[in-house]
């Protein structure tokens, strides 16, 4: 029996990896050319979390990432986000404040972490370590680098956020 049901929000530009982030944590695969049209508001997984049952559900934006054509619907009742950019998008990095305002605007103060993905392509980065370290700073998140390619740190991303959620 499942007590904790968590609704997560992955949001970031367009090509940042959030499908394929969401698709590679609940299915366990990763594909190129991921489809956009899945056909469902969300994917679940669920996980143990001292010892208790947690069930995430993992909201995906149907690829229409300007800030203001997501759905109400998409946001409403998210307790939990992921804030996501590209190691090889500048313009990605520079838009997590705007995407966090987005966020706490529509469901306010909730559990989120920030998350460099695709840092497998580190020796194209257009965003320095220090950089990134000091947004997370600023803007008091845990950050996590992620490769959704490579499968590293994605299990840390969502688990750490259930833990936040639970604790807070
Ligand atoms: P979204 O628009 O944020 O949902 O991004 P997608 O999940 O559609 O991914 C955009 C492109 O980036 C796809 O071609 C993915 O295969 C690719 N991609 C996603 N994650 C990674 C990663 O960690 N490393 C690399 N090299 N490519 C990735
Ligand atoms: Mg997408």
């Amino acid at each position: 029996e499942v007590e904790v049901a968590i609704k997560v929000v992955v949001v970031g530009n367009g090509a940042v990896g959030k499908s394929s982030m969401i698709q590679r944590y609940c299915k366990g695969i990763f594909t190129r050319d991921y489809k956009k049209t899945i056909g469902v508001d969300f994917l679940e997984r669920q996980i143990e979390v001292d010892g208790e049952d947690v069930r995430l559900m993992l909201w995906d934006t149907a690829g229409q990432e300007e800030f203001d054509a997501i759905t109400k619907a998409y946001y409403r009742g998210a307790q939990a986000c992921v804030l996501a950019f590209s190691t090889v998008d500048r313009e990605s990095f520079e838009a997590i404040e705007l995407w966090k305002r987005k966020v706490e605007d529509e469901v306010g103060d909730i559990a989120m972490v920030l998350v460099q993905n695709k840092i497998d392509l580190i020796d194209d980065a257009v965003v320095h370590t220090r950089e990134t370290e000091e947004l997370a700073k600023k803007l008091r998140l845990r950050f996590y680098p992620t490769s959704v390619k490579e499968n590293l740190n994605v299990e840390e991303v969502f688990r750490y956020l259930a833990e936040k959620y639970i604790d807070q």
